[in-house]
């Protein structure tokens, strides 16, 4: 007797991540779950309708990325792209080369600009030569700052003085009291009134660009960080925008999104409803299908450490400053114990030990009102961590998201933020999972590289783009690493029944890679060939025969 799957995948060196059976040689997908796995090519007497020789290559569950920003990618791809560049003259070359090909009075947008590497912020005036009078948008590294120019100023109301400056926000101005251009954390907010709503058509266009590069580095799940309202939120339609892809059946990704806490608002339920915030209807995180589902809210705790706005117990060693919290610590408090008595998931952006110290309070607040065993909190970055830190956060199930990836990129600037005496404690990973804690793989995208072997490569290194091994009690090994962006990623979404390891019955979303990184020189993983992507069993990268 022979039974008929959908697909026959044969002749691989499958890593399940599955712990009661590690290995594999095959592997049957049907109606894009995993049917069954086999040590053999007999495949127990299966058939496929389209059956794959993997030709010995290595299969891994599909990448999850924990925390990303694929709008802000998406749509980065259709700005001027400012990152890698060492010099102020290549920067304004770049603006005026755009803004000639665009019409009078066209806003130029460029992102990914990185002061460090610049020697400093671009000159406002400089911009304005460069773009000809138009309006300039500049997007830092961290997204944390931009920068913009004397007409956008002006559209700001930031020269008349008409402006109000959001709470938790800086507008940065010279010796003279004029603006520089720079608008830091909720400043950013003025520029995005004029910059925003993005149009649900645009948006859902650099939703496919970026699934396409998705598809590519082999992830099949996303986190969206924050959709929504708010400095971070591109439209109050964002939602709409995923809906619309993947009902075009151009969403190659499975993806989560975090509306941020501006987008949370009070709601009329009746007087025992707990659901008294949130979103319309009384959406919640858990919402929705394995394609397009509510995760987490996100809130914003602090600023980062590239731009010095993150907020440290201690001031930075290179700058006169503790950073800032992005509200009044009350208010930031009080929605977190609001959003999670509603039943909300948290995920709170803390960078700095003494936005960590606040949001560790404000868990166990909101666990002691209002137990509720499977809430997950998470803390997004976890940048700044020391080991009472550390040990509390184990005791309150706080899960870390850092991103090892932002060691390399960012490295040597985070080091020089925090001196040689804070160092050991950046971005920690070993002693997060000695304490007892997941770690979920994940980039910021666009904030740093997006491609997941590349995160898994500085999880094992942890060296910088200067040479510099920060935390080297930190490092784990490879397959630790992809435990990470495989099983941790979806513990961390919730999904661990459905995705995470090629187990029968999970989700049939894997890739197949060039090499078998867990076993070849670190320095390789990173650059190892994603052959094929699959996502429930249909190939969404690869040869075309699949
Ligand atoms: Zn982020």
């Amino acid at each position: 007797m022979s039974f008929e799957v959908d697909l026959l995948v044969r002749n691989a060196s499958i890593l399940t991540m599955d712990d009661d059976r590690p290995g594999a040689r095959g592997l049957a997908v049907h109606h894009g779950r995993v049917l069954a796995l086999y040590d053999d090519d007999s495949a127990d007497g299966l058939r496929g309708r389209a059956e794959i020789d993997a030709q010995g290559a290595v299969l891994v569950p599909g990448f999850g990325d924990a925390h990303n920003h694929m709008a802000g990618f998406g749509l980065g791809l259709d700005t001027v792209d400012l990152s890698g560049l060492t010099d102020l003259a290549t920067v304004y070359d770049r603006i005026a080369e755009r803004a000639s090909t665009l019409p009078e009075g066209a806003f130029v947008l460029g992102t990914g600009y990185d002061d460090t590497a610049l020697g400093g912020h671009p000159d406002r005036y400089a911009l304005d030569r460069a773009a000809g009078g138009r309006p300039v948008w500049l997007g830092h590294r961290s997204s944390h700052v931009c920068l913009v120019n004397s007409p956008m100023l002006a559209m700001l109301g930031l020269l008349d003085g008409t402006a109000v400056v959001p709470a938790g926000g800086v507008v940065v101005t010279d010796a003279d009291g004029r603006p520089t251009g720079l608008l830091e954390e909720q400043a950013q907010q003025l520029a995005a009134e004029v910059l925003r709503p993005v149009p649900v058509d645009m948006l859902a266009g650099a939703l496919g660009k970026a699934s396409r590069v998705y598809a590519a580095d082999g992830l099949t799940h996303v986190t969206e960080c924050g959709i929504g309202a708010g400095w971070i939120g591109h439209s109050p339609l964002e939602l709409a925008a995923y809906q619309r892809i993947a009902d075009a059946g151009e969403l190659l990704t499975r993806v989560a999104l975090m509306p941020s806490m501006d987008s949370l608002h009070p709601l009329a339920g009746g007087p025992e409803d707990p659901q008294r915030f949130g979103l319309d209807l009384g959406l919640r995180t858990g919402f929705g299908d394995d394609r397009v589902r509510i995760g987490p809210v996100k809130i914003f705790m602090d600023g980062s450490l590239s731009a010095r706005t993150a907020a440290m117990h201690e001031e930075f060693c290179d700058r006169g400053s503790h950073g800032y919290l992005q509200d009044d610590p009350e208010l930031l408090r009080a929605h977190v114990v609001d959003a999670h008595a509603a039943g909300w998931r948290i995920a709170a952006h803390a960078i700095g030990d003494r936005a960590i110290d606040l949001i560790l309070d404000s868990f166990e607040e909101a666990r002691r009102s209002h137990p509720r065993p499977d809430a997950r909190p998470r803390i997004e970055h976890a940048a700044v961590t020391s080991e009472e830190q550390v040990a509390r956060m184990a005791a309150l199930g706080v899960t870390p998201v850092p991103q090892a990836r932002f060691l390399y990129e960012i490295g040597d600037s985070m080091a020089a933020a925090v001196g040689p005496k804070r160092v050991d404690r950046l971005y920690r990973h070993a002693s997060f999972l000695r304490a007892g804690l997941r770690v979920p793989g994940s980039s910021d995208r666009p904030v740093a590289a997006g491609a997941p072997l590349l995160g898994i490569q500085s999880m094992v290194q942890r060296v910088s783009s200067g040479g510099l091994v920060i935390g080297p009690d930190e490092r784990v090994d490879a397959l630790t690493a992809l435990r990470a962006y495989t099983l941790d990623t979806a513990w961390i979404a919730g999904e661990e029944r459905s995705r995470g390891s090629l187990t029968p019955g999970k989700l049939a979303d894997f890739v197949l890679l060039g090499d078998d990184i867990t076993t070849i020189p670190a320095d390789r993983i990173g650059t190892t060939e994603v052959v094929a992507t699959f996502l429930g069993g249909t190939c969404v990268h690869g040869p075309r025969e699949w």
